[in-house]
């Protein structure tokens, strides 16, 4: 039997009073290996780097085996950018490849850096026009419920391919997801955490790694999902924020 276990942190309350969003973190397991990740979580919101939390909220739910879905995981490059200009081109390239506009790139681009306070999730744009189609305001859609099927078989191919930061184990399961959902066709992602500059691109069925994708001490940080024209958007966040995906990396 498998559980969803996720973690909202938040400063100065909780998140719909006002607080500002610390961190977040969300894993699929089994009933035994609940309490210890509950505690783990709860030590990752009180020692962030970007405060400590002082409002934490753990979710866990039970999920019916019959509803899960599996997706393949992405296959991962990485891209050792000098810049941040060669980083945003790296990207850029990327995402034009997989059929995004330039004027969708640069909204995004735009977006990402411009954000005035920091977003639990993400923005959905029209891969042509750039228009931000959610309407989730300043929350974004938060996707959540997935994980690797194998969380340990994943992670030890991850690791032995030199990709040990557990930034990219989150980030690969969530871009899997992601990018397996109807009418998405690519996403831009950088993190908020101010020591964390990397950043990637997924999009044609491959995550892209791209070492210099923000200046370093800044906070400002998210992701955008580009979707054709025409996407169902509350099909989206339906699958999105609900659906429950395994991420198999044999498949
Ligand atoms: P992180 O990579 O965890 O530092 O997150 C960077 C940014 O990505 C956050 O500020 C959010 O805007 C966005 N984000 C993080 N987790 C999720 C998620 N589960 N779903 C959608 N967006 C997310």
């Amino acid at each position: 039997m498998l559980y969803s276990i996720r973690m909202r942190a938040a400063q100065g309350g909780a998140h719909e009073n006002g607080g500002q969003h610390i961190s977040g973190a969300e894993c699929l397991l089994t009933e035994q290996n609940l309490s210890d990740t509950a505690g783990m979580l709860i030590q990752r919101a009180l020692h962030h780097s970007k405060g400590k939390a002082d409002f934490i909220r753990l979710t866990i739910e039970n999920i019916a085996e019959e509803t899960i879905q599996t997706v393949p995981m992405l296959k991962i490059e990485s891209f050792a950018a000098a810049d941040l200009t060669e980083g945003h081109n790296d990207a850029v390239q990327f995402l034009q490849r997989a059929g995004i506009s330039r004027t969708a790139i640069d909204k995004a681009m735009y977006f990402l850096t411009q954000l005035k306070e920091n977003m639990r999730g993400a923005v959905v744009m029209d891969a042509q026009s750039g228009k931000r189609l959610d309407d989730t305001g300043s929350r974004g859609i938060r996707v959540t419920k997935m994980d690797f099927k194998n969380p340990a078989r994943a992670k030890e191919k991850l690791n032995a391919c030199g990709f040990t930061n557990i930034h990219v184990h989150e980030a690969i399961v969530l871009a899997s997801k992601v990018l397996s959902a109807p009418g998405v066709i690519g996403e831009l992602c950088w993190s908020d955490d101010p020591d964390y500059i990397i950043g990637y691109v997924s999009a044609n069925g491959c995550y892209h790694r791209i070492t210099k994708m923000k200046p370093l001490h800044s906070n400002q940080g998210g992701r955008a999902f580009f979707v054709k024209s025409g996407t169902d958007i509350n099909a989206l966040r339906q699958y999105l924020e609900q659906q429950v995906v395994l991420v198999d990396e044999t498949l």
